[in-house]
């Protein structure tokens, strides 16, 4: 240490501080990075490295970026997951005595992003915390962005839940405890969710809590419900812990807490959001064409972030989901109102996130402006829902505050076209401040006078081309052309010599001069500094801003329901606590969008006891998934309070909706396919209830026939069991075995997807009826796929040998079964062996035991 410069021993003591992120070192107008920093920053932004000398004769690597450009270098580190942290020149390098003060005056990491470059606009960016206190587990999130803060806690065996709300909320990074970390569902998520194992920072809860009581400013927790949920209190001290330790001042954006209970919501697991493609498809894993894109036709960012939420926390409340469906049907009552309010919510901005930049000081005149702008449309959309009498309508215009006083403040003090700096002026209206009209009359006077000066010395000179100009060096001066030199007097002090002129000085022009710049320097400070007591004083209101903000948001949301109501002919679902779904002329949402073809609409019914359990049989490519995930989602839609896509729907409040659907290797885990289907499954036997919905897609594909029949079948007995589960299902299948199940358990019931055959081959109909499917069309659904006809003809060859040689009866039919004809995978059926043929044929009582060993010996031959 004692070798190195003075510059590089404060770059090292900063360093060992931010051992894990990357250190920007302001040196000038750049942020070098140093060491390993720097060939790693010089790898990841493509920037060259260079090396520069560290004292003792030695050279360390370094690469820079240029300051005013840092924001897209930082973004790109933050993307891969990279810490940043951010070290400043504290004091003006040329006041400065020896080495220049620096610190680290914030580490942005990827939880704790407030710029609005990196931030995608309708997504949340969410810093979480799950850790293990008291054999609880508790769970938090915030985006310090937006300002909101959750908080929840569950008991240890319920670590399931702990992995499903994870996913629920995508965080873009997890603080957690090694032990978590370690927990096998957990650890699962650590490639798609940046961890911060914060064992080292281990903090008892006393001083957890007296962060959280601290920050907000209250001696107890009671206010927000919260004080007797220990756990979640852990989590989220932890929360307020690692941002005093990262941004290095207090977050005020974050001025409330949300308690919540996870028993409030339907259960949704981390496989049936991703099956259901809430809101992100499976095959490419973005937004467009999933349930999202489709329903989401909100105005605002912060509605977009709304409705995100709320589609992925459906209610299980009767009550409040009526609320939902009662105001949007009083919108769909008062459409004209609500075009008008969609008009009006076009204009305002990301209240929410650029309350984070106020309160982060961070904000221009530009944004204050955007506030301005948006604050204006706020008492027009007051007065347009203040008829709307609905409960929810109610509760918003309750705490609906239109903030005309913020409105006044800005529109009185910023000018409407303000510059993006702050520090040199020209964003302070007129007539705001007293001192600050007065700098200014007295530097127009100035400059009057300094113009009014070309006129006079023109006359006493009699050089008509003389002119008054201003440069930065000079400042003002006198410019006379060469031809008129001659003409110039005495007094005139020569200052500069041009190509074609020369320019001078007089002592008035100087005074006038140190007055005008000196005023103008005064005003530039003044103007900073009233700029800045006005964004404090706004900033003051956060919590105003911010509550008015949620309830634009949910406004916005309601409305974006009704518009999709009209635009997609949805209707308004019943919501009652029996056990029925039912379901007239359903459709999905996503997949009636997609395609040009007309989209055929069914029908469903299900209960808890005549109609339970619906296995569903039909080819490949006939919309068995379609059927049952437009089931699930109308369920979930109504339940999220929206109207649904069927002419008409009463769903019984459904508790959880499981999905087990396709056979894909989970790469993402290294698990193999079966045992990811086996855990899937294990999860839904384990946790369904009679009031969940459950939808299994081919079970059992992932192993041989005889395992995968007899698991499915074994599955259904139990989730079809009234006194195991008895919970509501379809089941989609090509295990044809399991339409025998109608037979021998009540509640079970057999549907088919209509096809129709004729000269031309088989057409899909998509319609769901009642019965089993009764043919394969395995080798005709390749054939509309394309295949060519070579491979088609050889198939059916191949198949028809199939089913001559198959000599493995699976099990033993039932009569019924083995007269149909038509079977769904004739590769895995028994055709009838000709040896049980022959031996059932015989009657053993007529042979003597010699013909009976002729026989046995031929049987044996024909093996
Ligand atoms: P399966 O699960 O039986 O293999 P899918 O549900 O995947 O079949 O449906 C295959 C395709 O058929 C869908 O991508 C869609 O294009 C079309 N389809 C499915 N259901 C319908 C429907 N009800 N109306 C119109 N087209 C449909």
């Amino acid at each position: 240490m004692a070798e190195l410069t003075p510059m590089m021993q404060q770059y090292y003591n900063l360093k060992r501080k931010h051992q894990d992120a990357i250190l920007f070192f302001r040196l000038g107008d750049f942020y070098e990075m140093f060491g390993e920093d720097a060939k790693k920053a010089a790898r990841l932004l493509d920037i060259a490295l260079t090396s520069r000398n560290k004292g003792g004769g030695e050279k360390i690597d370094m690469a820079g970026v240029p300051a005013h450009s840092a924001a897209s270098y930082i973004e790109k580190l933050i993307k891969k997951g990279i810490k940043v942290a951010i070290c400043e020149q504290l004091e003006d390098p040329s006041e400065a005595s020896g080495i220049v003060e620096r610190d680290v005056i914030r580490v942005i990491t990827p939880g704790t992003v407030i710029e609005n470059e990196i931030l995608a606009d309708n997504e949340n960016n969410y810093l979480a915390a799950a850790f293990k206190y008291q054999s609880n587990y508790g769970f938090a999130y915030t985006d310090i962005s937006t300002g909101e803060f959750y908080l929840t806690e569950f008991s240890a065996e319920a670590a399931d839940k702990l992995s499903d709300e994870i996913n629920r909320i995508a965080p873009q990074e997890l603080l957690t405890d090694e032990n978590t970390a370690k927990m096998d569902k957990i650890n699962q998520l650590q490639a798609q969710y940046g961890f911060t194992i914060n064992e080292t920072e281990k903090k008892d809860f006393n001083y957890l809590k007296e962060e959280m009581l601290s920050h907000f400013n209250i001696n107890s927790l009671e206010g927000f419900g919260c004080e007797d949920m220990e756990t979640a209190v852990y989590a989220a001290g932890q929360i307020l812990a690692y941002l005093k330790q990262t941004q290095k001042r207090t977050v005020k954006q974050i001025t409330t807490l949300h308690p919540y209970y996870l028993e409030d919501y339907m259960v949704l697991d981390a496989a049936t959001r991703r099956n259901l493609e809430l809101t992100k498809t499976i095959r490419d894993n973005k937004t467009s064409g999933s349930l999202l894109s489709i329903v989401d036709q909100t105005i605002t960012s912060m509605g977009g972030r709304t409705i995100k939420k709320w589609i992925n926390q459906p209610l299980i409340n009767q009550k409040e989901i009526v609320k939902r469906h009662d105001s949007i049907e009083e919108l769909l009552d008062n459409f004209r109102i609500l075009n008008k309010c969609r008009d009006l919510m076009a204009d305002i901005y990301d209240l929410e996130r650029i309350m984070s930049k106020i309160t982060y000081q961070s904000a221009n005149g530009r944004d204050l402006i955007a506030l301005r702008n948006s604050l204006a449309k706020l008492p027009g959309l007051e007065k347009l829902i203040a008829d709307f009498k609905t409960e929810l309508f109610s509760e918003i215009q309750d705490g609906f505050d239109s903030l005309e006083d913020i409105f006044k403040l800005i529109d009185d003090s910023i000018i409407d076209e303000p510059p993006t700096t702050i520090t040199e002026g020209g964003i302070i209206k007129d007539n705001y401040n007293k001192k600050l009209d007065e700098l200014r009359s007295l530097a127009n006077q100035g400059k009057d006078w300094i113009s009014a000066l070309q006129k006079e010395e023109r006359e006493k000179t009699g050089i008509n081309t003389l002119k008054v100009g201003f440069n930065k060096v000079f400042g003002y001066y006198l410019e006379v052309t060469n031809s008129h030199l001659d003409k110039v007097p005495e007094r005139y002090e020569r200052k500069q010599t041009l190509s074609n002129s020369e320019r001078y000085i007089i002592p008035k022009l100087k005074e006038k001069e140190a007055e005008v710049l000196g005023a103008e320097e005064k005003i530039n400070d003044l103007e900073y500094k009233l700029f800045v007591e006005i964004r404090d004083e706004i900033a003051q209101e956060v919590d105003r801003i911010n509550k008015t903000a949620s309830l634009i948001a949910e406004i916005d949301v309601l409305m974006s329901f009704a518009f999709l109501a009209i635009e997609n002919n949805y209707n308004r679902p019943e919501i009652n606590s029996g056990e029925e779904i039912i379901i007239k002329n359903g459709r999905h949402p996503v997949v009636e969008k997609m395609f040009s073809e007309q989209f055929v609409a069914n029908d469903c019914y299900l209960d808890q006891t005549k109609q339970r359990f619906i296995i569903i049989t039909g080819p490949n490519m006939s919309g068995k998934s379609t059927y049952m995930r437009q089931i699930a989602l109308i369920v979930l839609l109504a339940q999220v309070g929206s109207f649904v896509p069927a002419d008409e729907a009463t769903i019984g409040l459904t508790d959880r909706i499981f999905t087990r659907v396709g056979a894909s290797d989970d790469l993402t885990t290294g698990q193999s396919t079966f045992m990811v289907e086996m855990n899937e499954v294990a999860n839904i036997v384990n946790n369904s209830t009679d009031r969940s919905l459950i939808i299994l897609d081919e079970v059992g594909r992932g192993t041989s026939t005889y395992d995968g029949v007899s698991i499915a079948w074994a599955v259904s007995e139990y989730l079809n069991n009234p006194e195991r589960i008895g919970a509501r299902t379809l089941f989609a299948t090509h295990y044809h075995e399991l339409t025998r199940l109608e037979d021998e358990y009540d509640g079970i019931k057999n549907y088919n997807v209509l096809v129709k055959e004729d000269s031309d081959g088989v057409h899909f109909l998509h319609r769901i009826g009642e019965g089993r499917a009764d043919d394969s069309y395995g080798i005709e659904v390749a054939r509309l796929a394309g295949l060519p006809e070579e491979i088609i003809i050889s198939a059916q060859k191949i198949l028809s040998r199939l089913e001559e040689n198959n000599k493995m009866p699976l099990r033993k039919r039932e009569k019924s079964l083995q007269d149909s004809k038509h079977q769904q995978l004739p590769l895995f059926e028994d055709k009838e062996n000709p040896i049980l043929k022959k031996l059932d044929e015989k009657d053993i009582m007529d042979m003597t035991p010699l013909d009976a060993m002729n026989f046995l010996y031929k049987l044996k031959q024909d093996l």
